[in-house]
């Protein structure tokens, strides 16, 4: 594990603990690649719960299981192996029994059932048994979107990353057209606004910021910036 604060004495205290620090917000706050790289100048785990519940989603589709049958879903999480495996360059594979879905777990039908089937609650208390395992390996940046509300409440850092609508409809856009997809910025916010309804208005876990967290408001700053930031609150945090 890397240093925080250079080799002060309370810095050594501090890196023989395991640090857990949280990173919650809405679809394309821009909080997978912020987290990232915050964990790659950390030298901590990084910990996309996201993948997890899309992994999920793609496989209920694929094995046409009923989405609206909470057992279903409880059954299809029980017997479903998800493995993320980090590569160099800290961008996560992710493997669903075995097999690699990557990209699959991107595609605009994930998009459009990832939040249905993730409001589940039996299939959610089978991913934050996961999540809580993965962290016992080291120090770690979890993101997601119940990570300092539920997964992680006693994180030693809580930060919600947040964006106007419009921003992140934006971004989600060009992300679209980068990768050669054809949909439409309608297309883009309607997606973006029933993922933002079901996430923050479910019974079980839904997102909101914890208490303690800091909020980072990203409308204006870039991806640099935001890392940026939340090094400052990291840093300033743990009493550098
Ligand atoms: O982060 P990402 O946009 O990839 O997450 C996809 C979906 O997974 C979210 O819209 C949400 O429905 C679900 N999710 C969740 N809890 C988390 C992470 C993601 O419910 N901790």
């Amino acid at each position: 594990m890397k240093s925080l604060c250079g080799n002060s004495k309370q810095l050594s205290l501090l890196s023989r603990k395991r640090v857990v620090i949280t990173i919650d917000g809405p679809a394309a706050s821009g909080k997978s690649t912020a987290a990232r790289l915050l964990a790659k100048k950390l030298g901590y785990l990084y910990l996309d719960t996201g993948t997890m519940y899309r992994a999920l989603t793609w496989k209920a589709l694929r094995d046409k299981v009923d989405i609206k049958n909470p057992k279903a879903l409880s059954d299809l999480a029980r017997n479903t192996r998800i493995f993320l495996k980090p590569e160099s360059d800290l961008n996560i594979r992710i493997y669903l029994d075995g097999k690699d879905v990557t990209s699959s777990i991107r595609s605009p039908e994930v998009n459009n059932y990832v939040s249905l089937v993730s409001a589940a609650g039996g299939l959610r208390e089978v991913m934050v048994a996961q999540q809580r395992e993965i962290a016992n390996r080291g120090s770690l940046i979890a993101e997601g979107r119940d990570m300092g509300t539920v997964v992680f409440p006693e994180a030693d850092v809580k930060i919600f990353l947040e964006a106007s609508f419009q921003e992140r409809a934006k971004r989600r856009w060009k992300e679209n057209k980068e990768k050669g997809l054809s949909i439409t910025r309608e297309e883009v916010e309607t997606e973006l606004a029933n993922r933002d309804r079901i996430d923050s208005q479910r019974k079980i876990s839904p997102l909101k910021r914890a208490k303690g967290a800091l909020v980072i408001d990203n409308s204006h700053m870039d991806i640099p910036q935001t890392v940026e930031k939340m090094w400052e609150i990291v840093t300033k945090k743990m009493k550098c």
